[in-house]
């Protein structure tokens, strides 16, 4: 069946990203400054990050084994001689005027990013991954006739990532920024918060006929910081671009900005193609080259990365694809599912454990895991007599599980002492049935007659009136023994 030929159909859009994150190392690229969010402008500014003359720059070997993890996780090549270049411009929050960049030679080469949308897996592949210093920050809004500037960013270490102009889709764009960014996290490199702009992308799109092999005229559209607003900008760019197109318009290469208030592109200024940035080596600071070993020395301190956790969970442990993949979501949470499948095999209700009431409880009391991790052992016991039919699983997540975060004790010492653990006595529950069935005589005399869906009302109002300790299989079977009577 063939597609009505609509504007859409007929083009197809080609995307490349750009992202910038920001390197968690305590210090800056080239000078011990600190590299602390929100500090007052300007108090983490030596003369090396303002580019006093005379200053020597030090390169700091943390950023360098930052940008190797990266790249070994996205499986790119990793060039052992390196060097830094400058890259000559002017701009008022750049003191060097020049930034210190990997242009021509990053530290890593290729590479690929595995990402899931709604049409399946897709392989993204990248170009490359370099370092970079970041510049600092110019802010329009403090004063109506002046531009400030803080520094205290300038000379942060940066890692570029960038795509090959392999996406399709504004989707493809969101999921693979999603991915970036739970892996930066994972690794430890980037804290991922786009907030804060220590994650920022920039997006390259171009639209061109469907099977066109040429790439079409891009416009690139700068500092995106959320993936919302990536996504956003994306739709609207492709409309925007193809309209141009349809209306018998010519694309220019563009640098644009996304309004957010509108979810609209607005152009900042029209690019031409070669800026010429006077690359050169920094005389300042030396090549650095890596061995095998010391790449290999990286490579072996890698977590397990979370794809790989997820296929193994889902193939050892029978979890659904989407339960292995909120797992492995989140390296603390993953972590914490490793340390309970060490202690007790139930693997499913741990992840459902984890997923349900754990989650909840860490989001109503914003808790972290290192707090939730002190009851691990009463946790598992937690988990487990639930299992047993010790304890009904709405008073344990409802109830026993705060007490036992809250102050680390065994559980069933708790549900003892509160009267709270299941009962399985059938004289017990027996009488429970026979003061349920007694409250609805016209309820029982409409199950009688056939309404056989009732029984979960009763043994919903056993529950209640047990106060959710009669066991419920139990409670089933005595329920239909006595209406069959
Ligand atoms: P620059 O150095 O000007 O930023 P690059 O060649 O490094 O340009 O490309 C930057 C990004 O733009 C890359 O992610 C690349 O895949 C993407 N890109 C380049 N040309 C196009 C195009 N015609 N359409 C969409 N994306 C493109
Ligand atoms: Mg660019």
């Amino acid at each position: 069946m063939t597609q009505p030929s609509t504007p859409l159909s007929k083009y197809e859009a080609v995307i490349g990203l750009e992202i910038h994150a920001q390197l968690a190392t305590k210090s800056k690229l080239f000078c011990g400054d600190a590299t602390d969010f929100g500090a007052a402008p300007n108090t983490q500014i030596s003369p090396i990050t303002m580019g006093h003359p005379g200053t020597l720059p030090k390169t700091n070997e943390q950023a360098i084994e930052y940008a190797i993890m990266m790249g070994l996780a996205c499986g790119c090549a990793i060039e052992k001689n390196n060097y830094f270049a400058r890259k000559n411009y002017f701009y008022p929050d750049l003191p060097k005027g020049y930034q210190i960049s990997q242009h021509t030679t990053p530290i890593c080469v290729g590479g690929e990013i595995k990402i899931n949308t709604s049409a399946g897996e897709k392989i993204i592949s990248l170009n490359r991954i370099h370092l970079e210093e970041d510049a600092g920050k110019s802010i329009h809004d403090l004063s109506e006739t002046a531009t400030m500037i803080d520094l205290n960013r300038a000379g942060t270490p940066l890692i570029e990532l960038v795509t090959e102009p392999c996406l399709h889709s504004a989707e493809e764009a969101y999921e693979f920024v999603t991915e970036i960014r739970k892996l930066v996290r994972w690794l430890g490199v980037c804290d991922g918060n786009m907030e804060e702009g220590s994650l920022r992308c920039d997006a390259n799109i171009s639209i061109r006929l469907q099977g066109e092999k040429k790439l079409g005229t891009r416009v690139e559209i700068k500092n995106l910081n959320s993936i919302r607003n990536i996504k956003k900008a994306i739709e609207f760019e492709i409309e925007r671009l193809i309209q141009i197109t349809e209306t018998g318009g010519t694309i220019i290469q563009q640098t644009r900005s996304f309004d957010a208030n509108n979810d609209t592109t607005f152009s900042i200024r029209v690019k031409e193609d070669a800026n010429d940035y006077r690359y050169f080596p920094d005389p300042d600071l030396a090549p650095f080259h890596l061995t095998d070993k010391s790449i290999d020395d990286i490579r072996i301190k890698l977590p397990l990365l979370p794809n790989a956790l997820k296929k193994q969970w889902a193939n050892s442990f029978k979890l659904s694809d989407y339960d292995a993949s909120q797992l492995s979501e989140n390296k603390d949470e993953a972590s914490f599912f490793i340390a309970l499948i060490k202690l007790s095999t139930h693997y499913k209700a741990i992840a459902n454990w984890i997923l349900g009431p754990i989650r909840s409880y860490m989001n109503e009391t914003h808790s972290n895991y290192e707090k939730v991790t002190l009851a691990l052992g009463p946790i598992v016991e937690l988990i487990e007599m639930v299992e047993k039919n010790q304890l009904n699983f709405s008073v344990a997540s409802n109830k026993v599980l705060k007490e036992i975060i809250a102050k680390p004790q065994s559980p069933f010492t708790y549900a003892e002492h509160h009267n709270l653990l299941q009962s399985n006595s059938s004289d017990e529950i027996e009488n429970w049935v026979s003061k349920v069935l007694a409250m609805h005589p016209d309820k029982v005399a409409e199950y009688k007659k056939g309404k056989k869906g009732l029984i979960g009302l009763f043994v919903g109002e056993v529950k209640k009136i047990s106060q959710g300790k009669a066991d419920p299989k139990l409670s089933t079977q005595l329920l239909e023994k006595k209406l069959a009577e």
